[in-house]
């Protein structure tokens, strides 16, 4: 039966809010790694990133709850917990980022990320991969790829190509970090030659949307050397490996072992509230403080900031970093031990892992890919697709993911693999 719910969002929300699969879900209440549909269906989510602790965690549902009852307002008086959130936030940063800007979502933060770059170098050139998101505004969108802006790509924007698994850039993975590098440079100085200069490089240092490719610590290295010589800064959109998600360490940046200079922020954030932030260094906030007059209302307000630090503790208390990394090991490994003609890479660390799926011929295998994600969903397993041909399957769940979970995503996975049929 068709939910009615379809026609009414198409009809008043317009056609450009996509749903995920055939069938769309009809959630109606989360708990933990949990959801259910209005029919009473249980879903078990792998994919949902925002729900950091869990879906609807109680300590989070009790701080926003008990703010919103005592005071919300915008950020121009005084109030302890932005203050108590940023300095518990940069204390996990562990270098010199020791200052925020508060604002309400990823786009926002990064945009605030491309004017600090702008502001402290002077110039306007930005680099970013070829492959990725970085938000919607209208300044972050022209560094999106995933569908190009009206009238191309403006001139102080270069797109480098995106690092990749199965087929890395210079041949190898050993040429890989040195081939990244050396496309950075090209554009560089392609950006200098055309009189923008070079502001900054925005990259996730976990590739995410670039299909998460597996690479080496120091894989930057090269890169943030070409960038640092040419005078430029790097700007690492942890949006989706940060917050303990990858296990090993808090950031995504600490696992390439790089130091960017400016960090921003959101999805997981505040489990859900929306909360994003920009951290960077004193000079470079003063140099963005300068140029900008950049106010934002409802950024670190009173309720955010109280959603956000209880994420902050949760995620201490509960140990959801070492869990990420333990039950993170044991999904990989046992989805490395699927076997499948078409598999052809598992990949990921900590709750963010996955598979590639290519044909016979070494091309993407995006159709079988969905018919994999369908037949996930009709067990109740909610999982999602990445990459350049969006052939790679995605799991990325709440922290709270335990063994148990994982065993019952890849129980399914196995049957899934075992029913789809490849198309001839
Ligand atoms: N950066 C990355 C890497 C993202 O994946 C996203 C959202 N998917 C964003 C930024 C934008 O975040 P938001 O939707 O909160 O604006």
């Amino acid at each position: 039966m068709t939910d009615p719910l379809i026609d009414r969002r198409a009809r008043l929300l317009g056609p450009n809010v996509p749903t995920f699969y055939d069938e769309p879900v009809h959630i109606v209440r989360g708990e933990g790694v949990w959801l259910w549909d209005a029919a009473g269906r249980r879903y078990l989510d792998a994919y949902n990133n925002v729900p950091h602790v869990g879906h609807c965690h109680p300590k989070v549902v009790e701080a926003i709850a008990a703010q919103a009852a005592r005071l919300n307002t915008h950020t121009r008086y005084l109030h302890e917990t932005i203050l108590d959130y940023v300095e518990r936030l940069t204390a996990t940063l562990g270098h010199d980022l020791s200052q925020a800007v508060m604002v309400c979502t990823g786009s926002e933060a990064n945009d605030v990320a491309l004017r600090m770059a702008q502001a402290a170098t002077g110039k306007t050139g930005l680099i970013a991969t070829d492959n990725t998101y970085h938000g919607n505004t209208a300044a972050v969108s022209a560094l999106s790829t995933r569908r190009p802006p009206i009238g191309g790509y403006p001139p102080h924007v270069r797109l480098v190509p995106a690092p990749d698994s199965l087929a890395p850039l210079g041949g190898s993975a050993e040429a890989q970090p040195e081939a990244f590098a050396a496309n950075v440079a090209r554009a560089i100085a392609e950006l200098e030659e055309a009189g923008h200069g070079f502001a900054g490089f925005m990259l996730c240092p976990f590739f995410a949307n670039e299909g998460f490719p597996t690479l080496a610590p120091g894989f930057l290295d090269p890169t943030v050397e070409v960038v640092r010589q040419a005078g430029g800064l790097i700007l690492a959109d942890e949006v989706q490996p940060g917050f303990g998600r990858l296990g090993t360490a808090f950031w995504g940046h600490e696992v390439l072992g790089f130091a960017p200079d400016v960090v921003t922020l959101g999805k997981p954030m505040a489990n859900g509230h929306p909360v994003g932030a920009a951290v960077t260094r004193p000079e470079i906030m003063a140099a963005f403080r300068g140029a900008f007059g950049y106010f934002n209302t409802f950024g670190g307000n009173p309720v955010s900031m109280a959603a956000a630090l209880a994420t902050l503790e949760v995620i201490e208390e509960e140990g959801l970093m070492e869990n990420a990394r333990t039950v993170g090991a044991y999904a990989l490994d046992r989805l490395g031990g699927l076997r499948h003609p078409w598999l052809a890479e598992v990949r990921g660390r900590g709750l963010f892992f996955g598979a590639e799926f290519v044909d016979e011929t070494g091309a993407p295998a995006t159709g079988f890919a969905i018919r994999l994600v369908e037949g996930l969903r009709a067990e109740g397993i909610l999982a999602g697709r990445i990459g350049r041909a969006m052939n790679t399957l995605k799991f990325r769940p709440p922290m709270p993911f335990s063994r148990e979970h994982a065993d019952l995503v890849l129980d399914s996975v196995d049957r899934v693999l075992a029913r789809t049929e490849v198309p001839r």
